[in-house]
């Protein structure tokens, strides 16, 4: 289990990364994340209808192949506005700037239409940032003279180049002008701009006030309808003008006239070459026209997204960067994956069902916060687990008093080298049995703990007595034993005699005392009859023999010769 501070150390760590997150995500770290999500949401949702009252009349390659190379004379223009206006469209918006003037008498067949209805709305544009309407290309004098109305043509695509969002209003020199989609929506619902605050912008009738929200720079984001050519309804320009010609002529017209009344037409062009292509979230494609469309639909049919506050979204960050810490335990790596994806598909389909809802929340940061803190959680806990697992491992294995291994474990291995060594006749090894002498003595005149002490200092030295690759156990008491590989028994009884001498010349030195300290020690070499009792038992003897014949020497009951 783990400890109360241990956990509220790791819910602080857990809080910092989410911090450190918030930080880079205020600093647009994550927008192009933010847009991707975004973009999948947009091509999962539901769309909704488009506003039938939109209707787009198109200038097409067929239409341009019988009239002519575009630009064309102005009076086509009029000739348009006269039919639009006749089949009892409310406004009119040619989507091009009619910056120069061109033929005087074909202009003049258009600025009559528009001093006539003063429907007929314009677009310009700003070439300067910041914006200034000095310097902005604006229709010919005598048409905007003459126009209904005219608002600002720019769209801001987002730093992937794609339309997500469109701005909706525009400081130049002092003044607000509105984006062209904002002034015909707007006149569209006989409203005016009432108040802009940086979170929305507010129209109003009088009477009544619609509050569009806004996302930062006055933009607002675009709810898409669908993909080009299903979304609106559109005629080409020329079957328009053939549908006016038969209503002179008293034949029943080609196209459902109908449609126009009220509508808010958009003439624009889409023949291949002239047409202005943006790309957005469901096409890479996408006329420049169906922007504008689809934001003044967005607006007439007040189809806006929403956006909670920002502390909604720091709490979101928080709640997902703390969780890792509740299901992260590093002890079932598959369940925990499990609620790891679960909790992810959770977060996806919560956003995705308010997304359909036009509630739009920072997908990407939260979950970034979530995926970090798991993985470092998660690795943390693996390595915690492995740590854990080897310490078992040791002290399994090992005395606890000399930290020399175990005899158990001293005797698998013993096992091991002697399936080596039958296995292989060029391969033996020897086994050194040791004994203090007069052990007994250092318990009884200064008592366990010096006894303690030298058993410890004796291992000691022992153990920088061996090669690496030798294996040195406590038997029992202040018996200990060696495995020495690959040892010859002339080699064995050297290595015990050089434990001998060393045991001999290093003195135990403890708080008020030296001790000198001697050891006896038998030496065995493996047969190819022995088991692992048979060869401990000779090394034994091989003891027994040293203590009897005088202690702190070597013995073995082989033939040494
Ligand atoms: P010798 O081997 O030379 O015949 O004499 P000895 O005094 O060493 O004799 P013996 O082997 O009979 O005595 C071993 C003593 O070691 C008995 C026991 O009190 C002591 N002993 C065994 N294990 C420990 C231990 O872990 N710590 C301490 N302090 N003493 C131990
Ligand atoms: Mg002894
Ligand atoms: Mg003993």
């Amino acid at each position: 289990m783990k400890s109360k501070k241990f956990f509220l150390l790791n819910a602080i760590f857990a809080i910092l990364v989410a911090s450190a997150i918030f930080f880079v995500s205020q600093k647009g770290f994550f927008n192009r994340l933010e847009l991707a999500s975004l973009d999948l949401f947009f091509n999962l949702k539901k769309t909704s209808h488009a506003n039938q009252k939109i209707i787009i009349v198109e200038i097409t390659d067929a239409d341009v192949a019988s009239i002519g190379n575009w630009p064309w004379q102005r009076s086509w223009h009029g000739a348009m506005a006269r039919a639009l206006t006749s089949f009892g469209a409310k406004f009119i918006y040619f989507d091009f700037i009619l910056a120069e003037p061109a033929s005087e008498e074909a202009d003049a067949l258009f600025e009559r239409e528009l001093e006539a209805n003063k429907n007929i709305y314009l677009p310009f544009a700003f070439t300067t940032i910041p914006y200034d309407y000095q310097k902005a290309i604006l229709p010919y004098k005598k048409f905007l003279d003459n126009a209904g109305g005219i608002g600002v043509i720019n769209i801001m695509p987002d730093a992937d180049g794609a339309i997500r969002r469109i701005p909706l209003i525009f400081n130049a020199n002092g003044k607000t002008y509105p984006h062209i989609a904002l002034k015909l929506a707007a006149d569209y619902l006989g409203m005016q701009i009432k108040t802009v605050k940086p979170d929305c912008l507010v129209l109003s009738n009088g009477i009544q006030n619609l509050s569009i929200p806004l996302l930062p720079k006055e933009t607002m984001l675009l709810n898409w309808l669908g993909k080009w050519g299903t979304t609106f309804k559109h005629y080409s320009f020329l079957d328009v003008l053939a549908a006016y010609k038969d209503v002179q002529d008293k034949i029943t017209p080609k196209i459902n006239i109908n449609d126009f009344k009220n509508s808010l037409c958009i003439v624009a062009v889409g023949a291949v070459g002239l047409v202005d292509i943006k790309a957005m979230p469901l096409e890479p494609v996408y006329p420049g026209v169906g922007v504008l469309a689809t934001a003044i639909s967005n607006i007439i049919d007040k189809n806006f997204f929403y956006y909670p506050p920002l502390w909604v979204n720091i709490f979101i960050l928080y709640i997902l960067s703390l969780t890792p810490l509740f299901i992260v335990r590093g002890e079932r790596p598959l369940r925990e994956t499990i609620q790891l994806f679960s909790i992810m598909g959770i977060y996806f389909a919560i956003n995705f069902i308010l997304f359909q809802n036009r509630i739009v929340i920072n997908f990407s940061y939260p979950l970034v916060g979530l995926i970090t803190n798991y993985l470092f959680f998660g690795t943390y806990n693996f390595l915690r687990v492995a740590m854990e697992k080897q310490t078992f491992f040791k002290m399994s294995v090992t005395d606890g008093l000399t930290g020399l291994y175990n005899i158990s474990y001293f005797k698998i291995l013993v096992e091991t080298e002697i399936i080596l060594s039958k296995s292989n006749p060029d391969t033996t090894f020897c086994i050194l049995m040791a004994d203090v002498d007069h052990f007994k003595n250092f318990n009884d005149t200064y008592g366990h703990q010096t006894g303690d002490m030298v058993l410890k200092e004796t291992a000691n030295v022992i153990k920088n007595s061996v090669r690496s690759t030798d294996v040195v156990a406590r038997y029992g008491g202040e018996e200990m034993i060696v495995l020495l590989r690959g040892a010859s028994l002339r080699f064995g009884l050297s290595i015990a005699e050089k434990i001998r001498r060393a045991v001999e010349n290093n003195p135990v030195r403890s708080r008020e005392n030296i001790h000198h300290v001697e050891m006896s020690l038998g030496v065995a070499m493996f047969k190819p009859s022995d088991d692992i009792d048979s060869i401990i038992k000779r090394a034994d003897e091989g003891l027994y023999m040293a203590k009897k014949t005088g202690r702190n020497r070597v013995c073995t009951l082989e033939d040494a010769s």
